[in-house]
């Protein structure tokens, strides 16, 4: 029997932290499912998921549907596309079985790659690789998912870019019914002898999944900051997610003198520092650009925007003294610290 691969190239970078993350979550795992009432793709089908935020690793290494258990998805800062590529391109020297005069290989192994943002890392030689070597046995379909994806980046790697940014909420629902439906249609042609008819993107706009045509605009950067910070009492990290408030009559400004709002705070685990990209975020902006502070989701003290003097943030619960959960340090908050007016640095998205 030969084998349909697919392999999920998933961004859990921070700018997808709360619904976009446990929607993907939920995607995969719908994905599964669907296919699994399909006989034709119970019988080829093989997934395998990589993971990119900062960090890029493989969390499901190529298994067949039923062995399939959809992974927990890490979220890390950063967004190394170049690196994501690479293990790709690994992944399929290992796991796709090519023709040779004694065996036939494999089917072409189809690639869903969803993003939300720009790549952080160099990407320039993971592209021209996979043109040269992947892009004529591989059918790439890059998923763009908010405003804010590099667009332009992705078409240099396949003509098939579309996007989900409706913002409905139901986008990945739709991207779930999408992909089972059109892997399940490939996996019931090649099954009926037909020659592999590739993955069509036709009916893609029926769902509301739109192709981006090569004119579409620059990517939107800055729709989302993020900083992290740790609960002063249980150390346990969490992440504040800003959203760009639409000014109108401030087009042309850069974002970066814009105005956020606050979306959520999430508590975070340690592995989110094992996802995240070594340098530390350069852009910074003004805690004054920024309408709403949390609790703490970890130990509910009333700010999670008190900054220490080693440029962490953590929670507190008014004034007085207490101990940096990041560099131990000894910091006394008095009043209205913890308050407007401070620069923190910023995560990468
Ligand atoms: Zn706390
Ligand atoms: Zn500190």
């Amino acid at each position: 029997m030969r084998r349909l691969p697919i392999f999920f190239v998933l961004d859990v970078s921070e700018s997808m932290a709360g619904e976009p993350h446990a929607q993907l979550q939920r995607a995969m795992e719908s994905i599964v499912e669907q296919l699994r009432q399909d006989p034709s793709a119970l019988e080829t089908v093989h997934i395998s998921v990589i993971a990119f935020a900062g960090q890029v690793g493989t969390v499901v290494p190529m298994v067949d549907l039923m062995s399939f258990y959809p992974p927990r998805l890490p979220l890390g800062g950063g967004t190394a596309l170049g690196e994501a590529l690479d293990e790709l391109m690994t992944r399929i020297e290992v796991d796709v079985k090519k023709t040779t005069p004694n065996q036939r290989g494999d089917w072409e192994p189809v690639i869903y790659l969803l993003t939300d943002g720009r790549p952080t890392d160099r990407t320039d030689a993971a592209i021209k690789r996979w043109r040269q070597h992947y892009a004529s046995r591989a059918h790439l379909i890059a998923v763009t998912l908010g405003g804010a994806a590099d667009t332009q980046v992705l078409k240099q790697l396949t003509d098939d870019v579309v996007s989900l940014d409706n913002g409905t909420g139901e986008d990945l629902s739709r991207f779930a019914r999408w992909v089972s439906a059109s892997v399940a249609a490939q996996s019931q042609a090649l099954d009926v002898g037909k020659n592999a008819p590739g993955i069509s993107l036709s009916k893609a706009s029926d769902v509301g999944i739109s192709l981006v045509k090569d004119s579409d605009a620059a990517p939107i950067d800055d729709q989302v900051v993020v900083f992290t910070g740790r609960c002063h009492r249980h150390k346990k990290p969490y992440l504040l997610k800003y959203n760009a408030v639409p000014m109108p009559g401030n087009f042309g400004a850069s974002a970066a003198q814009g105005i956020y709002g606050l979306e959520g705070v999430y508590p975070l685990g340690e592995e989110y520092f094992e996802w995240s990209s070594e340098s530390s975020s350069k852009a910074s902006v003004s805690s004054d650009q920024l309408e709403g502070v949390p609790p703490c989701p970890h130990c509910g003290a009333v700010t999670t925007f008190a900054l220490c003097s080693c440029g962490k943030l953590m929670c507190c619960n008014g004034p007085g003294q207490q101990t940096c959960p990041w560099c131990d340090a000894n910091v006394a908050f008095g009043q209205g610290s913890g308050g407007a007016g401070f620069d923190v640095g910023r995560g990468q998205g």
